[in-house]
């Protein structure tokens, strides 16, 4: 793609950056039929080629986003199916990121949008505040039917209502190096994270069970805090950077007193942010080595599993498993037979989905912020599911696990409790009712 920069645009590292990307497109349209905000609306400008020259035009004129640019570009999901199908390596998710920072930058939204994003960021990096977010909301789930009467604004609540669970797990005392084995030939750093932690603290519990039984000790640092992806794709890409500097510091000083091998993630958007630390902290010259080793060091939980011998199954379910294979897995880290391969070893019958490579429409906030679309794509997607005939969904991401979860009655599970379970871990709640 041509592009016209000027050469004083051009001595801006971060403008050149976006020039190199946009260089790389050929127009050849390949991305649009994965994209899934094009296969619903059919719309040029809901797909990955005409967001790329909305974003053109607005970077290249140097001009403030405008209301058709911010609709579109908004309406992203960040899934990258684009970035898995281009021939030419045209890297979306960086041009999207470099965009979105432009729109917070220079675009005034609504009041209401700017207040409700403004809480999203302020509210679920933090776990407590997100703990009591959760029960307010318990209380206010009377009112979802009435709310999108309200408007825009009130579809966006009452979506934020139906996401929220009915039960929220008890925060847990027992800290995961607890679990560790107590003759450890390694140990890891688990990412605590920050939603994943409210809603479903067994997770990270299961794979510190599964980690101990290879002999794998975890730990994770006081203090650590969200990744910063909740605030990097709502836009507010300096409080996100700070977060990331601030996991930075503290994973570095395990690695420094040694002995962190790797950095292990159950939650893949998050994943997928911290392998990203190393870029977006490039030009930050006291961070950007920093960045880029713990970057280097982070891996799916299921990646790492994949490299290590596991012992047989201990504990074998005959049952069908639909594993979705969330965006931020297969498109954003390119882990697609790692989970797969994992369940099946494990002894469960897996299931492929059709159209497994389209998004569930989680996608972070996506699902609170463009909740009509989040919606067709989670309908599209259990329909999907339903087609295989599954008695349980198995996905590596807390986003996937609630959006899916919201709207079906086939338990939900996250693939290392799985693998937890087949190893040995305690029996699942959603496998109870299971003859087996
Ligand atoms: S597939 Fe790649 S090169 Fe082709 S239009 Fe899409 S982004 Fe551009
Ligand atoms: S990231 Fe996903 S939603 Fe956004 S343009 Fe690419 S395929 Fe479409």
């Amino acid at each position: 793609m041509q592009t016209h920069f000027s050469l004083e645009q051009l001595k801006d590292p971060v403008t050149a950056e976006a020039e190199r990307i946009l260089r790389a497109c050929v127009h050849c349209g390949f991305c649009t039929a994965t994209c899934p905000t094009f296969v619903l609306n059919g719309d040029e400008l809901d797909s990955p080629r005409g967001r790329i020259y909305l974003i053109k035009d607005m970077l290249e004129k140097n001009r403030p986003a405008d209301p058709l640019t911010v609709k579109h570009l908004d309406r992203c999901l960040s899934c990258l199916a684009c970035m898995t199908v281009c021939p030419s390596g045209v890297n979306y998710r960086h041009l999207i990121d470099r965009a979105r920072s432009h729109i917070e930058k220079t675009f005034q939204r609504p009041w209401q949008d700017r207040l409700l994003r403004t809480l999203l960021g302020a509210i679920l990096p933090y776990p407590q505040r997100f703990r009591f977010a959760l029960g307010a909301a318990r209380l206010a789930e009377p009112l979802r039917g009435v709310l999108p009467r309200l408007g825009r604004s009130g579809e966006r609540l009452a979506a934020m209502l139906g996401l929220a669970p009915r039960m929220l797990s008890t925060p847990r005392s027992e800290p995961l190096e607890a679990i560790a084995a107590p003759a450890a030939v390694a140990r890891v750093a688990l990412l605590s994270g920050c939603v994943q932690s409210v809603l479903r603290p067994d997770i990270n519990q299961a794979a510190a069970r599964l980690l101990a039984k290879l002999g794998i000790a975890v730990l994770s640092p006081n203090g650590e805090g969200c990744c910063g992806a909740l605030r990097y794709h709502l836009g507010q890409e300096e409080r996100a950077l700070r977060q990331a500097r601030h996991n930075i510091d503290l994973w570095n000083a395990e690695i420094e007193r040694g002995g962190v091998s790797a950095i292990l993630v159950t939650a893949s958007g998050c994943g997928s942010m911290v392998k990203d630390y190393g870029y977006l902290l490039r030009n930050d010259k006291s961070y950007a080595a920093k960045a880029a080793r713990i970057s280097a060091l982070t891996e799916d939980v299921t990646e790492f599993l994949a490299k290590q011998k596991l012992p047989p199954p201990s504990q074998s379910l005959r049952v069908r498993v639909a594993y979705h294979s969330a965006c931020s897995l297969q498109h954003g880290q390119k882990i697609e037979v790692e989970p797969r391969a994992l369940l099946r070893q494990a002894g469960f019958e897996l299931c492929e989905i059709p159209e497994g490579h389209l998004c569930c429409g989680s996608a972070g906030t996506y699902n609170i912020l463009e909740p009509e679309i989040a919606g067709k794509l989670r309908d599209r997607k259990i329909a999907n599911i339903e087609k295989t005939a599954s008695h349980l969904i198995a996905t590596g991401n807390i986003g996937c696990l609630t959006q899916i979860a919201s709207g079906t009655r086939i338990p939900v599970l996250h693939t290392i409790e799985l693998l937890d379970f087949a190893y040995g871990g305690p029996r699942l709640f959603a496998l109870q009712q299971h003859p087996d």
